[in-house]
């Protein structure tokens, strides 16, 4: 792709040169002036004439006559007839120098033709073929209909050994890799292969990693494509790329086809918020007709991968079509640990890394996130001018992977900066007297490059299945207790908790309305299904409960953040002493570690 755009350019560029240079060569003959007859007879009467210069054009006996005046002026006189202009001037006695006809540009008159008409052949040639020799993926002018899957045969080098954690997904993976080994083993017992199987999880968790992997763990054809590349603006495209890509894949049976992304296609039909799903209906109808259409066993496996099944058309799921599904889920601390080593393997580390406990305090980290984390840390090190990573180098690439990049260049008021090191200690006291949440890593009134004046990060020592009452109870607490040191310390308040108090309204009303944990309301899910894509189909739908209902929530709610609010507010002034040495110490050192917090605490 990269060389034929290359070469596309020389030709553009070439092309575009000789054009300049006929017009230039143009603008050389027609160099007007205006310069009379009547001007030159009357200097030549006048005897102002030094040299006449004639010269005669090819078509004869038109020519120009360069005369140059006794004063040292030039003038040039086109004129139509140089046998005339020649006597006139020999009559009043000058002697004109008289140039042969000029002989024919060859260049110009024969070669130049030839060579512009071969150069815009090749161009066109070099363009065409490159689309063909591309195979199917790029093209857009010649292959519209066509599939734009990408075919590696053999050339995959992921293997299952590069996905690290996910162990029981690729089990299941696994006897995938064993059909297209030895399709006989299983046929053989009458046993049937999915053919279709869906990897679903949250971006980042390594889907498209695994699909590779299986492609390259079976040694076989490979058509790996994008949702996004069927949809197209005009009608029809989609579906005919779809047919062209199984006819393709049938021919390199057994293989496997990889559509990634594929919510972009297989969206729940029907939804039509904003119109323009025509073509998509019709792509995946398609998609839908191939997949029934070709027998069980036949050697295609399709395998698709999407973070949104929730809004996957329920058809694509049926038996036959995708009926195994597979969710890819965000690695445990065990998980974490190995993706580590795996993306850790190329790079040098000190001996003071201890990625057992970078797998720790990342909780809630994807493989995507960990690769990131460990690419940063590289950096650091890199820009160091170190050969190795060493542990300080992860825990500056944590803090601005996981909060975005300190930004220690933004000025803040010293007002600004005491308000926030008060509000990020009231944070901290929570974490650190309450029992489920914490203990603090870091606490910082750094700005961060997401526009946070300040943060306090927790190092959670495990990770959890579920939340108890307790848990998020707490966490409301925490999340309150900025705020709370605010109205303590300084008389007003500031508009720097809306985050805090949306994120413990939030977590309230979840506790209410989800999972029941509210006397007053009772076991019952009044939560929405906050499904943005969704607005079409959900505007249709009644509302699932009564407006007092809605008011005894809200009333819930309510009650709950304001036990809290008294809770932590209890804690905080307690520990009133605490507060002020933390944000004294803040406010001297920017940002303290765990130690130097705990020490607050004698
Ligand atoms: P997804 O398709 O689920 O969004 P990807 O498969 O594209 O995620 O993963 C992105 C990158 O994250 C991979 O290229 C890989 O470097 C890293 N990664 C994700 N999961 C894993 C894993 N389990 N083991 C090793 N690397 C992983
Ligand atoms: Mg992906
Ligand atoms: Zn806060």
């Amino acid at each position: 792709m990269n060389k034929n755009n290359k070469s596309f350019y020389l030709y553009f560029v070439i092309i575009i040169g000789l054009l300049l240079f006929t017009v230039w060569i143009g603008t050389l003959k027609i160099q007007g002036n205006n310069y009379t007859r009547g001007e030159f007879e009357s200097q030549l009467k006048n005897e102002n004439v030094a040299i006449a210069k004639i010269s005669p054009n090819k078509e004869t006996p038109t020519g120009s006559v360069k005369i140059t005046l006794k004063t040292g002026e030039e003038r040039v006189l086109n004129v139509t007839d140089v046998i005339e202009i020649e006597n006139l001037i020999r009559d009043y006695g000058l002697d004109p120098v008289v140039e042969s006809v000029p002989e024919e540009n060859w260049f110009l008159n024969s070669v130049f033709p030839i060579l512009l008409v071969t150069t815009i052949c090749v161009f066109f040639f070099v363009m065409f073929n490159s689309q063909n020799s591309s195979g199917n993926s790029g093209g857009k002018m010649m292959n519209f209909g066509k599939s734009r899957a990408r075919l590696s045969l053999g050339d995959n080098k992921v293997t299952l050994g590069d996905v690290a954690g996910l162990k029981e997904e690729k089990e299941e993976l696994e006897e995938i890799v064993e059909f297209l080994k030895e399709p006989g083993k299983f046929t053989r017992v009458g046993a049937r292969i999915p053919k279709g199987v869906l990897l679903e999880g949250a971006p980042g968790t390594g889907k498209t990693l695994l699909a590779k992997a299986i492609a390259g763990e079976a040694n076989v054809p490979f058509f790996s494509i994008s949702g996004s590349d069927f949809v197209e603006m005009f009608v029809g495209v989609g579906a005919s790329r779809v047919r062209d890509m199984f006819a393709e894949a049938k021919r390199h049976a057994p293989c496997i086809v990889f559509i990634d992304e594929i919510d972009a296609v297989a969206r729940r039909r029907g939804t039509g918020m904003g119109g323009g799903h025509d073509e998509r209906e019709q792509t995946l109808n398609q998609l839908l007709v191939e997949m029934d259409g070709f027998g069980t066993n036949e050697g295609i496996i399709v395998l698709a991968a999407t973070n949104r099944v929730d809004i996957l058309d329920p058809a694509i799921l049926r038996p036959g079509r995708f009926d195994r599904k597979i969710s890819v889920a965000s690695p445990d601390i065990g998980g974490r640990q190995d993706i580590l080593k795996v993306h850790a393997r190329n790079k040098p580390l000190g001996d003071d890394v201890d990625l057992e406990q970078i797998a720790q305090t990342t909780a809630g980290f994807t493989g995507a996130d960990l690769e990131n984390l460990l690419n940063e840390a590289a950096i650091n090190a890199a820009m160091d001018r170190r050969i190795y990573v060493i542990q300080e180098d992860i825990k500056k690439a944590f803090i601005k992977v996981g909060i975005g990049s300190e930004k220690k260049s933004r000025i803040i008021s010293d007002k600004e900066k005491r308000i926030t090191a008060y509000h990020e200690a009231g944070h901290a006291i929570l974490f650190h007297v309450l029992p489920d949440v914490g203990p603090v890593y870091t606490v910082s009134i750094i700005p961060t490059g997401i526009g946070a004046a300040g943060y306090t990060m927790p190092l959670p020592e495990k990770d959890e299945m579920f939340l108890t009452k307790g848990k998020m109870k707490e966490d409301i607490m925490v999340s309150l207790g900025g705020r709370i040191a605010e109205e303590i310390i300084f008389d007003d308040i500031t508009t720097g908790a809306s985050s805090d108090i949306k994120k413990a309204t939030k977590a309230a009303r979840r506790m209410v309305t989800r999972y029941g944990m509210s006397e007053n309301i009772g076991v019952i899910n009044y939560d929405n299904d906050d499904d943005e894509v969704f607005i079409g189909r959900d505007l249709a739908h009644a509302k699932s409960h009564s407006e007092i209902v809605a008011g005894e929530i809200d009333k819930e709610v309510k009650r709950i953040i304001d036990e809290c609010y008294r809770e932590a507010k209890e804690i905080i002034m307690k520990h009133e002493s605490v507060l002020h040495k933390c944000a004294e110490l803040l406010l001297e050192k920017e940002r303290i570690n765990r130690t130097e917090f705990e020490a607050l605490f004698e």
